[in-house]
């Protein structure tokens, strides 16, 4: 494994490196066995596999959450240490991306940004975009590894390189769970031991979603969440909602259409989001 933290001292490496092609796994770093295995993945696939490492200041509208993102590169790199040799990590500070102008660019991703996540953070997409352009930009990978926890994300970063005509294929990837269902995430590690334990609810409730669907019309289904987690003092839902699998726009009738179900719920001060296949 080699570690970089200026993406032009990487080049120089990658130049002198034989692969064919280059898989890049886009992290924030707090790695967790969901990141591990986008990282096998494109070990799978590729000669070479770079994981960038940045907790991207663009993408943030709340600075406390920004600042308390966890930081814990060290053992993010003892965790990608084991995987071998052919993972490269890079982990710039800020500048060396943003060359001392941490400012988002601007993109028009119409509905796709303005539903869901993007309607309760403002300018996050924006961010992404921003971000992933840059890193596919510095790093010219061939392929890039995205999770569909952050289903909507991988929707924009789909729309980006249609739109910018980036010459990168984009892969997604299923959720990884926790054994009694959480997704796993790094904001996990900021819950109790008492929200810990009561997390797993919010995949529950997600499989009970689909439980209804041949009974219930998908509006009936979220007013049922909705009123669920009213009584539960410790969640306070941001959305729920039944959506096109391509748009993100809701539906209120199944139909036949692709759907899933996306869920963002705030436990104890800390924003979870999931989603299922409906
Ligand atoms: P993050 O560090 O949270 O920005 O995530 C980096 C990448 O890992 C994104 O493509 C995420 O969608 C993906 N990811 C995070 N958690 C999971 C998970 N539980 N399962 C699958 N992919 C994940």
């Amino acid at each position: 494994m080699k570690v970089f933290y200026q993406y032009k001292e990487l080049n120089v490496a990658k130049n002198k490196y034989p692969a064919k092609s280059i898989g890049l796994v886009p992290t924030m770093g707090a790695l967790h066995e969901g990141h591990i295995t986008l990282v096998k993945r494109a070990l799978e696939d590729n000669d070479l596999v770079l994981v960038s490492i940045f907790v991207n200041p663009t993408q943030f509208d709340n600075k406390n959450d920004l600042k308390n993102y966890p930081k814990t590169l060290e053992s993010d790199l003892t965790k990608l240490q084991t995987l071998g040799g052919n993972v490269w990590v890079y982990a710039p500070e800020a500048d060396d991306l943003y060359n001392n102008k941490i400012e988002p660019r601007v993109y028009n991703f119409g509905k796709l940004e303005t539903t869901m996540e993007g309607a309760h953070r403002e300018g996050h997409f924006q961010g992404v975009a921003t971000v992933v352009q840059k890193l596919f930009e510095a790093l010219q990978p061939t392929v890039a590894y995205f999770g569909e926890k952050d289903y909507q994300q991988l929707q924009i970063i789909t729309a980006l390189v249609r739109q910018e005509n980036i010459p990168v294929v984009i892969v997604s990837c299923p959720i990884i769970r926790h054994e009694d269902g959480l997704a796993m995430s790094s904001r996990n590690k900021r819950l109790n031991i008492k929200e810990r334990a009561m997390a797993p609810v919010i995949y529950e409730t997600l499989q009970k979603a689909v439980a209804l669907k041949d009974i219930h019309s998908p509006p009936q289904i979220e007013s049922w969440i909705t009123e669920f987690f009213a009584h539960q003092p410790e969640f306070d839902l941001e959305y729920f909602s039944i959506a096109d699998i391509q748009t993100l726009e809701k539906v209120s009738a199944l139909n036949g259409s692709k759907t899933r179900a996306f869920i963002a719920i705030k436990l104890g001060g800390v924003r979870l989001i999931d989603n299922i296949k409906f």
